[in-house]
C-alpha cells in the first residue's frame, strides 16, 4: 500500500502522466481524474461545454480555469476518492492551483505530492507526434518508442488505435508554448510548500519504482 496517495502528476504534454497513471491504477484502488479525458468525453457527446472546449484544445489552448476546476471539484467530492487520487492534467495554471486547494480544504483530503514528470522537448515532440490512443479503452501507445503488437489495433481491448486531433506537430508546439508560459509556475509554486518530487528518469518500469519507494 502507498502512505501518500493524494498524488498531482505535473508536466507537459507527452511527459508520460497518462502513461504513468495507468501503471498505477493497476496496482492501487485510487481515483484517476484527467481533465483531459473528461473535456474528450464532453467533446464527443457535442454537449454545450464540449463545443467551447473543443475550439480551444484543437489550438492546444486552456480551457477557462473556473470550467475545470468545477469539474474536478465535483469530481473529487465522490466517494472513491477518499481512497486516493491521481490528478492529470490538473492544476495547469496557479489560479486552478488555488481553487484545487480551496476544494479540498473544504472535503478535508488535503494534498499528499506532486510529482513533476521533467523531460526534455525533442524528446516530447517526438512522443506525441508519434503518440496513438485506443479508441475503445483509451490504452496510450507510440509508434516509435511503445508501438502496439499489431499496427493500429490495441494489444488489451481490439479497438482501434488514433492520433489525437492535438498532437499533430503544429499543435503539440503549441501545447508546450503553453505549457512552459502557464504550468510551468506550479513547479515552484508546490516546491515552496514541500511537496514537490522531480522524476527525470524516462524508463517507466524505473519510475515506477522510483514512486512506490517515495510514496510507500
Ligand atoms: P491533456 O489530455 O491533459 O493533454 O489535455 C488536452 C487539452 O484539454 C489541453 O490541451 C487543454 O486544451 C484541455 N485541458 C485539459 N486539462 C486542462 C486544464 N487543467 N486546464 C485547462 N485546459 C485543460
Amino acid at each position: 500500500m502507498l502512505k501518500q496517495k493524494n498524488l498531482i502528476f505535473v508536466g507537459a504534454p507527452g511527459a508520460g502522466k497518462g502513461t504513468i497513471s495507468g501503471l498505477m491504477l493497476a496496482k492501487y484502488p485510487m481515483a484517476h481524474i484527467s481533465t483531459g479525458d473528461i473535456l474528450r468525453d464532453e467533446v464527443k457527446r457535442e454537449t454545450p461545454l464540449g463545443r467551447e472546449a473543443a475550439v480551444l484544445m484543437k489550438a492546444g489552448k486552456l480551457v477557462p480555469d473556473e470550467v475545470v476546476a468545477g469539474m474536478v471539484r465535483a469530481r473529487l467530492a465522490q466517494p472513491d476518492c477518499r481512497n486516493g487520487f491521481i490528478l492529470d492534467g490538473f492544476p495547469r495554471t496557479v489560479n486552478q492551483a488555488d481553487l484545487l486547494a480551496a476544494a479540498l480544504k473544504e472535503l478535508n483530503n488535503p494534498l499528499d505530492r506532486v510529482i513533476y514528470f521533467k523531460v526534455d522537448d525533442e524528446t516530447l515532440l517526438a512522443r506525441l507526434t508519434a503518440r496513438q490512443n485506443c479508441r475503445k479503452c483509451g490504452e496510450i501507445y507510440n509508434k516509435l518508442f511503445m508501438p502496439s503488437k499489431v499496427e493500429g489495433i490495441c494489444d488489451k481491448c481490439g479497438g482501434e488505435l488514433f492520433q489525437r486531433p492535438d498532437d499533430s506537430l503544429e499543435t503539440a508546439k503549441s501545447r508546450l508554448e503553453v505549457f512552459y508560459r502557464q504550468t510551468r509556475p506550479l513547479i515552484d509554486y508546490y516546491e515552496k510548500q514541500g511537496l514537490l518530487l522531480t522524476v527525470t528518469e524516462t524508463d517507466k518500469e524505473r519510475i515506477m519504482a522510483l514512486l512506490e519507494r517515495e510514496l510507500a
